[in-house]
């Protein structure tokens, strides 16, 4: 048996049209998955189906807010419709207000922990009795290195992240018994859009996370293809509830 091998399986990413859900998605295509894109943004949606579609992929872009509730099961109901089952779950889409923690309003708490854990939470439940009926499925959660360290301008998007593992944990023990594989793989720092906003933002950042980084630089989107691959495919049929870094080595340094 090939583990690599994601022919006949059908993929959600949420967030899927740029950074690393696009370098995920990307890496199922090529092992031959079907993937379905949502997120807020139509041109680049277009833009990513087209990169998949040149894979030789067969791939589609809903238009999805991951805070919006019933556009989330609509998503997966839609999917197994349109596919007839739904292997494979990438809970991606993700945002950040960067705030010393007595600076944030409520609103901008609630914000991000619903962009980032909460639509995760309603997406897995949602996708929970399709996933159970066609006889199991691989659920990705994307969390950071803020699941495990902590930043003066973090206090929101930390507890959202450190909340998708325990979460994550939680389903994984919960679904183990329906073949449903749950994983949170933390993501080091990456050049995407949404750190191009932190770099802005944060003064120093680019400099400090090069010399905190083993690997001596930032990410790239693409080196998150073979982790998805993994954890999307047969390889890990035994692999549930863990927590994987692709950082570089940043966690491991001390
Ligand atoms: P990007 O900004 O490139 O990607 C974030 C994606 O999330 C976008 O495609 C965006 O789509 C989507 N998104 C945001 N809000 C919503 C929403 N309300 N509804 C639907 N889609 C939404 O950043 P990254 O690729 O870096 O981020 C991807 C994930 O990785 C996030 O969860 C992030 O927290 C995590 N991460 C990133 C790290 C990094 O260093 N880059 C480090 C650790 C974790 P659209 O524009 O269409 O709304």
């Amino acid at each position: 048996m090939n583990h690599f091998n994601l022919e006949g399986r059908v993929a959600i990413v949420t967030g899927g049209n740029g950074g690393i859900g696009l370098g995920m998605a990307e890496g199922m295509a090529s092992a031959g998955a079907t993937l379905v894109l949502a997120g807020r943004n139509a041109e680049k949606g277009a833009a990513a189906v087209s990169t998949l579609e040149a894979l030789g992929a067969k791939a589609s872009f809903t238009i999805l807010d991951v805070t919006d509730e019933a556009a989330c099961h609509a998503l997966i109901d839609d999917t197994v419709a349109k596919h007839g089952r739904l292997n494979v779950l990438v809970n991606n889409a993700g945002t950040n207000i960067r705030k010393e923690p007595e600076d944030y309003t409520l609103d901008e708490w609630r914000f991000v922990l619903d962009t980032n854990l909460t639509s995760a939470f309603v997406c897995c439940q949602a996708a929970f009795p399709a996933m159970k009926k066609s006889g199991g499925g691989k659920i990705i959660n994307i969390g950071s290195m803020f699941s495990l360290f902590g930043a003066s301008f973090s206090t929101a998007y930390a507890a959202s992240k450190g909340g998708m593992v325990q979460m994550s944990k939680a389903m994984a023990c919960a679904w183990a018994k329906d073949n449903i594989q749950v994983n949170t793989v933390l993501p080091g720092w990456i050049d995407t859009e949404l750190t191009q906003g932190a770099r802005r933002d944060v003064e120093g950042l680019h400099e400090r996370i090069e010399a905190r980084t083993p690997a001596g630089r930032w990410g790239r989107p693409d080196e998150f293809a073979g982790i998805a691959v993994f954890l999307a495919g047969t390889g890990s049929d035994f692999v549930t509830g863990t927590v994987i870094p692709v950082d570089g080595g940043f966690a491991a340094q001390g």
